[in-house]
């Protein structure tokens, strides 16, 4: 082993577990302690001004100045209580992760005093000098006018010293720039047609909440093996390395129990999280080794994604405690299992009935299918735009891998809730719903059971899957912001709402019952949706052919992937549901082609200096020490000794001269491939031509140097290898 490389395990197998850093106390103790709460709000502001404040908040009404003055004192006093110095407004621009700049409390007195100060205009509105994050050309540098505004369904919190003030970040002409107003608006939709359609069963549904319950898979590396992977470093994922002798075959990761020095980081994330008020419910290893996965109790989805950018944000804070770095990478490692994040979803009415739950009732079980075949009609209209929420150059080494879902999607029901729907599109109205002769509402066809619970999870190739009583979406990347996928279903879903309550009101109108036009309605949808349910084994090559059969969107370059944004369905659905215009979807993609195109760019970079600065020169170091072997044989034995002698090594030398000139060359088509895209104007046809014929390089420049990795002295190796970075506790 490399000197460096030797030192560098030692030190990371010096690194013993560090006990978090917890006060002895019950997690109810802290729970929310750094959260600008209601119960906190209540202690802090004047009875008449919080009982105002909720009802305005309640019933999404902008703020007025005076009540953002009572507000932000308050906020002012509380967080002053806890250390603070300094807010910002806390945003999630259209890059992966979040922005904030920080301004200092302190107000200069004309006495030349400072005193600490936060009105009711800073709370509401900030200019952030964001002229670099991206727009998409929506708003030029040189009217770098974007502002932030506070979001006041999420609560401001306080992390360190600062407070922070969840906001949206919006151009000065109003387009949004960043994945929350979309996902305000997206919720709002689906809450508001979800509500419609729940009235024509129960008429005192006022507002439907969506719901998310997020599963976050990640990696964990020693730090100072990390910093000697300039790879890890730059691209958060190794762009070469052998797979090691053992990785996940033996599958004992999963059960294994989790190493004391992660479960002290867990703790300690834990701990950070509950003050943050981050229900965080389970923790556990994951399939690859080093692999691991954090789970909370669902939430109200605004809230559920602030929770899960916030999580991956104190995980890179608390990691380096331990001497640990976060892999939030899709795909840190080849040849073991990639990370994702689940999204579990769910509808659920202001009296907490979960609209995927059957009940008991008949009533309750036609409102269940109502929303079951709404939601798969829903995916089935829009597969290819749900496939782009997901899509990332990361992701995309993910999916499709069979060790995550396929790059098509489809839903998985389960045969029992499958079979029922197949029968009642095949029944008249009168075998699937009776009314009996005391008027009482009865389904006929295939009785849908109370609770589904043997139903779930039962496919782990679906992308998207009921789970007894919510589906989840399961295509997303670890990395990215969950507000992504949750836009684009809930989007989805309200159109489709907004279309059947339209469909619903008109045959009712007619003079038809709800029951007998809600039974048209749906066995229409039904017959419609069938190509987007799948039961079977989403790995399997027949699937693709079938897929592509029955007109799913099976395209797998991501660049061409974003264009299903672009398509007149999903222009018209945005504009339907009022939560993204034309302008904004534009923009977006252009932001979204750029980052693929950067992201590509960048690996190139890295892997073409890696590759010919630090591979090929050990590479040709230790063929030099087989010439010099080689030459001392030579002088030493006969010429038919030699001869014999001297095949394996002969053969290795000519090897490495093949590998190394391959990967030269190889790089220096990469470089050029890379100038031809660079001259390209138009991000679409730019990020088109790095998918084309840049990408490609990068796996096949890393198989040579895969195979020299085996070949080449170990002592010589200059980078940590898989089984030293994957296998350090
Ligand atoms: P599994 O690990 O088998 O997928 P879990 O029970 O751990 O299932 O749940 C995974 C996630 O699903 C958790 O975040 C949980 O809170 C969430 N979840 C459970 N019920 C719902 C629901 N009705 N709506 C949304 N998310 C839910
Ligand atoms: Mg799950």
């Amino acid at each position: 082993m490399s000197v460096l490389r030797f030192n560098l395990v030692q030190e990371a197998f010096s690194h013993k577990a560090v006990p978090a850093d917890i006060p002895a106390k019950k997690v109810s103790d802290y729970y929310g302690i750094h959260v600008f709460h209601r119960e906190t709000m209540s202690k802090y502001l004047p009875g008449n001004i919080y009982n105002q404040l909720l009802k305005d908040i309640d019933s999404g009404k902008a703020l007025n100045i005076t009540m953002a003055n009572h507000l932000a004192k308050a906020m002012k006093i509380w967080a002053m209580e806890l250390g603070v110095t300094h807010y910002t407004h806390w945003f999630h621009p259209l890059t992966d992760g979040t922005a904030e700049k920080h301004d200092a409390l302190i107000q200069l007195e004309e006495s030349g005093r400072v005193i600490e100060a936060f009105n009711g205009s800073l709370l509401i509105q900030q200019e952030p000098d964001a002229s670099s994050f991206p727009s998409g050309g929506i708003r030029n540098t040189f009217e770098a006018r974007g502002y932030s505004a506070w979001d006041p369904s999420s609560p401001a919190f306080v992390v360190d010293d600062t407070l922070c003030i969840p906001t949206i970040f919006i151009s000065y002409t109003g387009e949004a720039l960043d994945y929350k107003t979309p996902l305000i608006k997206a919720i709002s939709a689906v809450g508001k047609a979800a509500a419609e359609t729940c009235r024509f069963f129960y008429p005192e549904v006022k507002k439907v909440n969506s719901n998310l319950g997020w599963e976050q898979e990640f990696f964990l590396v020693d730090e100072a093996l990390w910093s000697a992977r300039p790879d890890l470093m730059m691209c958060g994922r190794t762009l070469m390395g052998h797979e090691a002798a053992k990785n996940q075959q033996l599958d004992d990761h999963y059960f294994g129990t989790i190493p004391k020095r992660v479960v002290e980081f867990m703790k300690e994330l834990e701990y950070e999280a509950y003050k943050l008020g981050i229900p965080l419910k389970t923790r556990h290893n994951e399939v690859a080794p080093n692999q691991f996965e954090l789970a909370p109790i669902y939430e109200e989805t605004n809230l559920a994604v602030d929770h899960n950018l916030l999580l991956m944000d104190i995980m890179n804070k608390v990691a380096p405690k331990h001497h640990f770095k976060v892999l939030l990478h899709e795909k840190p490692f080849d040849g073991v299992n990639g990370s994702g994040k689940h999204c579990n979803w769910s509808l659920s009415t202001d009296a907490g009935l979960n609209v995927f739950s059957p009940g008991k009732t008949a009533e309750g079980k036609l409102m269940f299918t109502v929303f079951l075949v709404n939601t798969l009609m829903a995916v089935h209209k829009h597969n290819a735009l749900l496939k782009a929420s997901v899509a990332s150059a990361g992701n995309a080494r993910r999916l499709g891998l069979n060790e995550a879902p396929p790059a098509i999607v489809s839903v998985f029901l389960g045969s029992q809730l499958s079979d029922i729907l197949d029968k009642m599109a095949e029944s008249t109205a009168e075998e699937a719903i009776q009314i009996d002769p005391r008027g009482v509402l009865r389904l006929d066809v295939g009785q849908i059971p109370e609770l589904m619970l043997d139903n779930t999870d039962r496919n782990r190739t679906s992308p998207f899957a009921f789970t007894g009583n919510r589906f989840e979406f399961r295509a997303l990347g670890s990395s990215a912001n969950c507000a992504s996928a949750m836009i684009v279903l809930n989007t989805a879903v309200a159109g489709q709402l907004m279309d059947f309550n339209a469909a619903l009101n008109a045959k009712m109108a007619a003079g038809e019952s709800k029951e007998k036009a809600v039974f048209s309605i749906l066995r229409q949808y039904i017959r419609e949706s069938k190509p987007i349910r799948f039961e079977g084994n989403g790995y399997s090559d027949e699937w693709k052919a079938e897929a592509a059969k029955r007109g799913l969107d099976c395209e797998n370059s991501v660049p061409l992937q974003y264009d299903a944004y672009l398509r007149p369905s999903s222009i018209a659905l945005f504009e339907q549901t009022e939560v993204l215009n034309s302008k904004e979807l534009y923009a977006r993609n252009e932001v979204k082609w750029e980052t693929y195109t950067k992201k590509v760019q960048i690996e190139a970079r890295v892997l073409g200096d890696l590759a010919l600065n630090h591979i090929n020169p050990v590479a040709i170091r230790y063929q030099s020490s087989l010439l010099d072997n080689l030459y001392k044989l030579k002088s030493l034995f006969s010429a038919e000794e030699y001869e014999e002698l001297a095949q394996a090594k002969l053969q290795k030398v000519r090897i490495i001269e093949q590998y190394t000139d391959e990967i030269q060359q190889l790089v220096e088509s990469m470089v050029d491939a890379r100038k031809v895209a660079n001259k390209i104007e138009d991000d679409r046809e730019k990020a088109i031509a790095y998918h084309d014929t840049v990408e490609p390089f990068l796996d096949e420049i890393r198989q040579y140097i895969d195979k020299l990795e085996l070949m080449v002295d170990n002592e010589l190796w200059p980078l940590p290898k898989y089984r030293e970075l994957l296998f350090i506790k």
